[in-house]
């Protein structure tokens, strides 16, 4: 017979295939809820049984989520009724986040690991509406979103996260605290936008600028980033042309950005 998920009245399967790994344990449950410090309207990414929902019912003013597992929503709408309609079944990387909420919301939530970097990116293309976020991540992706340049683990999403948000490691989850245990330990972060979000370049080209540097590392970036020359050529003996993408701080990047464009 296949494991079930062993609480409550309903019984939901954890499935592999949608990164379903339930929390067990209210005291972490809390813990994440109370790092949520913007609470007026939250959107919870991926419910399942709804362990931190119960938790951020009380802690927030206006909670939406979103869960594209049927039989969780079932068992959602079941135990979670005065929810109503702002149990919302869908995919949250194909759903339009700017008409969840008129206007900011927090998100929050144990997030599938095997789409936390596609969640993190999506979060990046609406940040003008998502000031902060609190989420459980595969522990060794919140070390490289905390990651300083020069790390080896520094990369695509560390600079193009750190250029909106204000990266926070809050704390480190053990296996046993989820049914079924994953593979991996878990660690929450916190994202907080910055205050002034904006970077003073021209942010497309940044993004495309910061993809193309590290889809080619070991490449200095004379040479990683030649196909998006469009300056005169006596910028590019500019010494910071030498260097890696991994050596660059986010100012650098700007920096980059700004000569590149014509
Ligand atoms: N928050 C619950 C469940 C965490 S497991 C808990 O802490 O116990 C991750 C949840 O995300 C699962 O319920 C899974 O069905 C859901 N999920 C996976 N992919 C999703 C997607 N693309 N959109 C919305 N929810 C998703």
């Amino acid at each position: 017979m296949k494991k079930q998920f062993p609480t409550a009245a309903g019984y939901v399967r954890p499935k592999k295939s949608l990164g379903q790994h339930f929390l067990a344990d209210d005291n972490i449950a809390q813990k994440i809820t109370n790092s949520l410090t913007l609470r007026h309207q939250v959107l919870e990414v991926g419910s399942g049984t709804g362990v931190l929902t119960r938790f951020l019912m009380g802690h927030v003013q206006q909670l939406r989520l979103i869960e594209i597992d049927r039989q969780s929503v079932a068992y959602l709408r079941e135990h979670y009724a005065s929810l109503g309609d702002n149990i919302i079944e869908g995919d949250f990387l194909k759903t339009d986040l700017s008409a969840i909420f008129p206007g900011e919301y927090s998100i929050i939530g144990n997030f599938p690991y095997n789409i936390s970097s596609q969640i993190l990116f999506r979060v990046l293309q609406y940040r003008s509406q998502i000031p902060q976020v609190v989420g459980m991540i595969q522990k060794e992706v919140a070390e490289r979103l905390a990651a300083p340049p020069g790390n080896k683990t520094y990369g695509i999403m560390t600079v193009l996260l750190g250029a909106f948000y204000q990266i926070e490691y809050l704390f480190t989850v053990n296996e046993n605290v989820f049914i079924p245990p994953p593979r991996v330990k878990s660690a929450v972060i916190r994202l907080q936008r910055k205050e002034d979000f904006t970077l003073g370049c021209d942010e497309k080209l940044f993004f495309e600028v910061v993809k193309t540097a590290f889809n080619q590392r070991r490449k200095t970036l004379r040479n990683s980033l030649r196909g998006l020359w469009t300056g005169h050529f006596d910028s590019a003996e500019h010494a910071i042309f030498d260097q890696r993408p991994e050596q660059l701080k986010l100012e650098e990047f700007i920096e980059l950005t700004r000569m590149l464009t014509k």
